[in-house]
């Protein structure tokens, strides 16, 4: 089962970093440089409609070999891209064989150190072939890991035609680092039922609760004058602003002070001269009540500030931004069931948890693709130490395979 490493060192060495400062669509034309290739190799493995589109989107399926006709349409799915904070040019990814647990020294940055204690989970991993990077770039594993473990799944179920499975699509996402991998993915073309994207952490994973998320925007219009001959008349926009941060909890409800299941409310910009001020704010929770709850008490200060101001006023905007995933994969409880029945017979045992952020796989279900995020094994994303084994990627790679004929057999 395993082209899966070979992949992988060929895939990281395709720089497709994108760039949050950008307009165009994929953000880097780089990207494309191994979308092109993903198609291309697919093609060669036999998946006749392997394709790029306008956008940078690879669109692939693997035909359904089985007799049954009603059999759900799966999809997997990873992202392309790697993140704008380290760079991905030029990576050497370098496999440790058989790491007795000693430290990982990376050899172009003396001070990049790969030490059991400070990162999560290596010790599962003494035995194993790790592979990181060379000190100087990230690797890549987040998420080419999750390209490879796809790709090395769809050889795997093509050079075996005697298991059985329904029509599987393949979707290769660009700009998933910057927020906008879901911007131009055309779902109908997909016409896949369900969906999962192989981009978690540790082995045995399943990811199927995100926060929910919105914006609110606070505009204070105050009331502004000569400041010679203000008295009794200026109402500063600014320290209306300031004031309301000010009656922010100290203690609870912020991102510094909250973790597991708590959400929080977090100021993240503000501007304005003494007439007018907007603050900015993200809401999370992982229930759509407790965000309304979080607003009503924000607005709340607003109001109540409000009072000491007579002449001024403030506006109070909120924008959804995305859902917790759970309360459409609660619709459809079979997604998480086959996801856990896969992981069990391969040998796992499935821990479920949540993320405290969104990823594609919150905004794909909202979109009408239900999909939950499982392991590809990649580690210390966004960092010079990421590591991924050799071993967690060909467990991925079994775990998409059983989930194909799991799906066939309901
Ligand atoms: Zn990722």
């Amino acid at each position: 089962m395993s082209s899966v490493l070979e992949r992988f060192l060929r895939y990281v060495q395709i720089d497709t970093q994108s760039d949050p400062n950008s307009e165009t669509f994929p953000s880097t034309a780089k990207q494309r440089n191994l979308s092109n290739l993903l198609a291309e190799e697919l093609r060669a493995l036999g998946v006749a409609d392997a394709h790029v589109d306008d956008h940078g989107y690879v669109y692939a399926t693997i035909p359904s070999n089985s007799d049954r006709k009603d059999i759900p349409v799966i999809c997997f799915c990873s992202h392309v891209d790697t993140s704008p904070d380290v760079t991905g040019e030029n990576v050497k990814p370098i496999v440790h064989r058989n790491w007795d647990g000693s430290d990982i020294i990376l050899p172009d940055d003396h001070s990049q150190v790969l030490r059991i204690g400070e990162l999560h989970d290596l010790d599962q991993q003494i035995g194993n072939d790790i592979v990181t990077a060379s000190g100087s770039t990230l690797l890549g594993a987040d998420n080419k890991a999750g390209v490879a473990e796809i790709m090395a799944a769809a050889e795997y179920l093509l050079a075996n035609p005697q298991i059985k499975h329904g029509d599987i699509k393949i979707l290769f996402t660009p700009d998933e680092e910057v927020g906008r991998g879901t911007e131009n993915v055309d779902l109908q073309k997909l016409g896949a039922d369900f969906g999962y994207t192989v981009d978690g952490e540790a082995i045995g994973t399943l990811e199927d609760e995100t926060f929910s998320a919105d914006g609110v925007k606070i505009t204070i219009h105050g009331v502004s004058t000569h400041p010679g001959y203000a008295i009794g008349k200026l109402e500063n926009a600014l320290k209306i602003a300031a004031e309301i941060l000010a009656r922010l909890p100290k203690d609870t409800l912020s991102p510094e002070t909250t973790q597991d299941k708590e959400g929080f409310i977090h100021p993240v910009q503000m501007e304005g001269i003494q007439e007018k001020a907007v603050l900015s704010f993200i809401i999370r929770d992982f229930t759509v009540a407790g965000l309304h709850e979080k607003e009503a008490f924000l607005k709340g200060i607003m109001e109540e500030v409000l009072k000491a101001y007579p002449n001024s006023s403030g506006e109070f905007k909120v924008q959804e931004q995305y859902r917790n995933m759970k309360e459409v994969l609660d619709q459809h409880p079979e997604v998480i069931k086959n996801a856990l029945t896969a992981m069990e017979r391969v040998g796992l045992n499935p821990i479920q948890r949540s993320i405290r952020g969104g990823t594609d796989g919150s905004r794909l279900s909202y979109m009408g693709l239900p999909c939950p995020n499982i392991f590809a094994g990649e580690h210390a994303f966004h960092s010079k130490l990421e590591w991924v084994s050799v071993q967690d990627m060909e467990k991925a790679v079994e775990v998409i395979v059983e989930l194909a004929t799991v799906w066939e057999e309901k």
